[in-house]
């Protein structure tokens, strides 16, 4: 079965989206750990990072980095930290979260829920940054 990621990549499910390219695909996290927590993920289905082969892996990399970038323009943060954990989804992503502080990175922490205009807003935004 098509994981919620692919429904996604394919326009089965709405997401709020940043970008994407031939190989990747980016959109807000909908339980943002911050505004404008983004995921990246590949277009092909592979559930665990260290699967994914060197090419793809390159990619799924540069073009999360210019994500962040737009990001990193667009809100107010020190750093965009970068992190996969994927024990939620079993389709690789990459969190993009904005931060001040290792603290603003906790995985176990509450995750806001943003309105539906704010999302757009922001997605608006990093949309505008992106290059
Ligand atoms: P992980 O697998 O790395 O533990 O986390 C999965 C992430 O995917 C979570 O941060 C969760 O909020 C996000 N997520 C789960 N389902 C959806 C969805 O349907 N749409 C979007 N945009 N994000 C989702």
């Amino acid at each position: 079965m098509a994981t919620i990621f692919t429904k996604i990549i394919r326009g089965e499910i709405p997401c709020y989206k940043i970008a994407e390219n031939e190989e990747c695909f980016a959109f807000l996290d909908i339980n943002p750990l911050a505004k404008g927590h983004t995921l990246v993920v590949p277009k092909a289905e592979i559930d665990y990072i260290l699967d994914i082969d060197d090419k793809l892996l390159a990619e799924l990399a540069i073009f999360s980095k210019k994500v962040a970038k737009a990001i990193e323009k667009s809100i107010p943060c020190k750093r965009i930290a970068f992190a996969v954990v994927g024990m939620e989804v079993p389709h690789t992503h990459v969190h993009l979260v904005p931060i001040q502080s290792e603290a603003d990175v906790g995985f176990t922490k509450p995750k806001l829920k943003l309105p539906q205009d704010e999302m757009e807003k922001i997605a608006e935004k990093i949309r505008s940054y992106f290059l």
